[in-house]
């Protein structure tokens, strides 16, 4: 049976959905979502579920509003779970009730999750208290978008001005002039605290404090344009200079994160809570091989004994070959006797997840090179069989040949998954983007293959910074004339040191 979720998204930042959000996005069928909502919010989703963006109907902001509500009621005919994924509170400038009251008419069950609204994210991410014993007793949302010359104002600015508390005012940044010129003329202090905070909750949060007096003045000099909230009264004035938030090690860092999606969530999530904005740009996507054959023959023999070594070099490579082993009916005893090798800690961890324990890690320097010289120590005259991608290299192949039986079973294939139109290439180009983070060669090749000459002038000239994995990756770079900075080790952590670096720079 189809249902309706009105859903509140929250202000930016993943980690502010609710459970209850998160559990809707994981039930939905198809999903309407705001210009406001982060599209990482969409993560939450199954891969299958269907997305439509509100910019996608026809016509102005307002325009498009109109069709919202027949298109959830047609969805939810179809028999879809349907989830109108909302900025902030549904019912906080939201326009929630409307659509409700459309479901209701319709004659359709909904539920609406609410969510957290920007004034609390902007008060929380700029260490602005809405009430305090000393200072404010009272709340207000205030909406700034009211029309000046509109002849009936709903709104009192001259009320508003006697408030006995803070009034946080939604969609003011474009009427500045007139909220302000409304509540000085209604009597409240020019010296009154105030604050604007932009993308409150993300690593592009700006903040601008100044006296109700001065306020409109900063905001132009700063440049801030929409999603905006104003915060006004005499608990601004606690606001230390820099906040919690914005004092965050990677605190406005704009990196590019170039890994295929599964695994570079976790790494997103980890810049996200450490203050960076991050953007996902996957320049090849993990596909099963064009032909199992190999892999499944290889597989056979080594149920049957076959090998004494099973090697993997990647975290893709491990999941890829167990999936596969559960596909043919199969499980872990496979390995039997035979040891199993990582690369290095993450392709370890991924052996670990699946109840295994590596036998061989090396523990610095995870690398084909490294993991060639420990393996030479140990399988000479053995069976070995590498577990890799189709595109793998062929390091390890050609120096175990010398001392063992080697055999290479392909669990996955990279295919080039960008053409170069995404709006992360917008960003190079204008230079607003700090780090981009590579690590394999082969994204980096296919990133690469993308960039036009504007962008690599950011490259060069160090607007832009690459931040690779490995010497060799470096190397890779190099022999394209382009500079880059190695992590200090191959892992998520040593990657986030070298931003963290670049950061203090
Ligand atoms: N339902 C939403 C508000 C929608 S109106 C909520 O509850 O938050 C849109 C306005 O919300 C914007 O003009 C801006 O004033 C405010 N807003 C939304 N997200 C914001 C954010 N991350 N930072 C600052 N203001 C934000």
């Amino acid at each position: 049976m189809g249902r309706a979720y009105l859903v509140g998204a929250g202000p930016g930042d993943p980690g502010l959905l609710t459970l209850r959000a998160v559990e809707c996005l994981r039930e939905a069928d198809f999903i309407l979502y705001d210009y406001l909502t982060n599209p990482r919010t969409l993560d939450f989703a199954r891969p299958d579920a269907e997305r439509f963006r509100v910019t996608q109907f026809p016509g102005t902001h307002a325009e498009r509003w109109q069709h919202i509500p027949q298109k959830l009621i047609d969805e939810v005919r179809k028999g879809k779970v349907v989830v109108h994924l909302k900025g902030g509170d549904p019912l906080v400038f939201g326009r929630g009730a409307e659509e409700a009251e459309a479901l209701r008419r319709a004659g359709i069950s909904y539920e609406i999750v609410p969510g957290v609204t920007a004034a609390l994210a902007a008060a929380a991410c700029s260490d602005i208290p809405l009430t305090h014993r000393a200072h404010s007793s009272a709340v207000a949302f205030v909406t700034g978008h009211e029309d000046p010359d509109k002849s009936e104002s709903h709104l009192d600015w001259g009320a508003l001005a006697h408030f006995p508390g803070t009034l946080a005012i939604y969609m003011g940044v474009t009427q500045l002039g007139h909220i302000t010129r409304g509540l000085l003329d209604g009597g409240m202090s020019p010296d009154v605290p105030a604050a604007l905070v932009y993308r409150a909750s993300t690593g592009e949060q700006k903040t601008v404090t100044a006296p109700l007096g001065r306020l409109e003045e900063r905001v132009r000099a700063a440049d801030l344009g929409r999603p905006s909230l104003v915060l006004l009264g005499p608990a601004v004035g606690l606001k230390p200079d820099v906040s919690w938030f914005e004092s965050r090690p990677l605190f406005g860092l704009r990196v590019v994160v170039t890994r295929p999606k599964a695994q570079a969530i976790g790494f997103i999530r980890r810049l996200e809570l450490l203050g960076a904005a991050p953007m996902h740009l996957s320049p090849i996507e993990i596909r099963p091989p064009a032909d199992w054959g190999p892999a499944d023959a290889a597989i056979r023999r080594l149920r049957d004994g076959g090998y004494d070594w099973v090697v993997f070099t990647s975290a893709n490579g491990v999941t890829a070959f167990l999936d596969r082993l559960a596909d043919l009916g199969l499980d872990a005893r496979v390995f039997g006797r035979a040891q199993v090798a990582a690369i290095g800690s993450a392709t370890a961890a991924a052996i670990a997840e699946r109840h295994l324990i590596p036998d061989l890690v090396p523990t610095e320097d995870m690398h084909s090179e490294r993991l060639a010289e420990l393996l030479t120590e140990r399988c000479r005259g053995g069976r070995v069989l590498l577990a890799q991608a189709v595109q793998g290299r062929g390091l390890l192949r050609d120096v175990l040949s010398a001392i063992a039986t080697v055999e290479v079973a392909p669990v996955y294939d990279q295919v080039m998954s960008i053409d170069g139109t995404e709006d992360v290439f917008d960003r190079l180009r204008r230079g607003e983007v700090d780090a981009v983070t590579l690590t394999s060669p082969n994204i980096a090749t296919a990133f690469l293959g993308k960039c036009d000459e504007t962008t690599r002038q950011r490259f060069l000239d160090g607007t832009t910074r690459l931040v690779v994995n490995s010497e060799r990756l470096a190397k890779v770079l190099a022999g394209e004339g382009l500079p880059s900075v190695v992590a200090p080790d191959p892992t998520a952590a040593g990657l986030i040191v070298a931003l963290e670096r670049l950061r203090v720079r």
